[in-house]
């Protein structure tokens, strides 16, 4: 195997809060190895433009608590064509990157996969993505981020829905998983989660009522994961209208909000310790891998597993927020 000496770093796909902590660890780690650090601009396109640049350790000063990524982000179609990833190996070996490291989410980790298949390249990915849908990791960097994001957003919800006595359905994030809508119920005492991973089972919406959410309380908040398996948030709350129209049903959306603002002290720790592990690994020649967290301590899952969808829902969460509102 090749010997390493310069690696490149790049986030790509959706943002998270704390990616900037795991381009730090990354990069100090790498630098403390003995490692030179080549930061990738803009995802997957900064290796197809050649926009790369070298880093020192103050390159990545003072960034630990802001959102977002400092490299940038980009959604990149070019790379999904053989004809991208072949000039984004040619301009690695130019800036004689000798390794990856890539931060971002299930899009990411594809890509990653792809170019490890075509080209002779060591990559290792750190699961960054607000929506916790990757497998054989507990948690993704941002994840608890944007769960505190919804959870001071419920609890501002809360007091207007409790002073109407309304009906409020809240849209959150979760690509194809129901996580943050789940947690966030948890954390909230919202009076249930309508998640994708449900949708087959029963008809989460009719359950609900059915169930007379509103017999001892005066307001309900209802989170819903954005997906077309559930209809959103504007697609409740027109079946609401259809359906039961004795309940008036309002929306709220959160949107793009949940990607922002400084990372909990959780999301940099574990992006710090994600960001070490990875140049670990490297070192104990891995590659092709996600680094994970399982039960707290880190491992390392092949990309096939990171993408096979198999972390399943804790299905007694969601008993367990029909039971805590009753
Ligand atoms: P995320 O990583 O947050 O899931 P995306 O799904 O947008 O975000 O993926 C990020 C980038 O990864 C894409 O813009 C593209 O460059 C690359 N990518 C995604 N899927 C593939 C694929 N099947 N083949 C090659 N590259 C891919």
């Amino acid at each position: 195997m090749a010997t390493i000496n310069c690696i490149g770093i790049l986030t790509s796909g959706g943002d998270a809060p704390g990616m900037n902590a795991a381009i730090r660890a990354v990069t100090r780690t790498a630098i403390y190895n003995g490692l030179r650090v080549k930061g990738i601009m803009r995802g997957y396109k900064g290796l197809i433009t050649g926009e790369i640049v070298d880093f020192t350790s103050s390159s990545v000063s003072n960034i630990i608590q802001k959102g977002g990524t400092i490299l940038k982000t980009a959604r990149c179609p070019e790379f999904r064509e053989a004809e991208g990833r072949k000039r984004a190996y040619e301009n690695m070996r130019v800036a004689e990157i000798d390794a990856l490291v890539v931060i971002g989410g299930d899009g990411t980790i594809t890509g990653a996969q792809r170019f490890a298949q075509e080209f002779d390249v060591p990559i290792i990915a750190l699961p960054g993505t607000i929506d916790n849908d990757l497998s054989g990791t507990d948690a993704t960097i941002g994840f608890d981020t944007a769960l505190n994001t919804i959870m001071e957003a419920v609890d501002k919800l809360r007091d207007t829905a409790t002073s109407h006595e309304r009906l409020f359905f809240m849209e959150v994030m979760g690509n194809t998983a129901g996580y943050l809508a789940l947690s966030g119920a948890l954390a909230t005492g919202a009076e249930a989660a309508i998640i994708p991973e449900m949708e087959t089972e029963t008809d989460q919406l009719k359950t609900l009522i059915d169930n007379g959410f509103r017999k001892s309380k005066n307001s309900a908040i209802v989170l819903v994961a954005e997906n077309p398996a559930t209809g959103g948030a504007m697609g409740l709350a027109e079946r609401v209208k259809r359906e039961f129209p004795q309940y008036d049903a309002r929306v709220t959306i959160l949107g793009h909000l949940q990607r922002g603002g400084s990372p909990t002290a959780s999301d940099r720790i574990l992006a710090s310790r994600l960001g070490a592990a990875a140049i670990s690994a490297l070192k104990d020649g891995q590659r092709n891998v996600m680094i994970g967290i399982r039960d707290l301590e880190m491992v390392y899952v092949p990309f096939s597993k990171a993408l096979s969808r198999t972390k399943s829902i804790r299905k007694e969460n969601i008993d367990l927020v029909k039971i805590l509102s009753i």
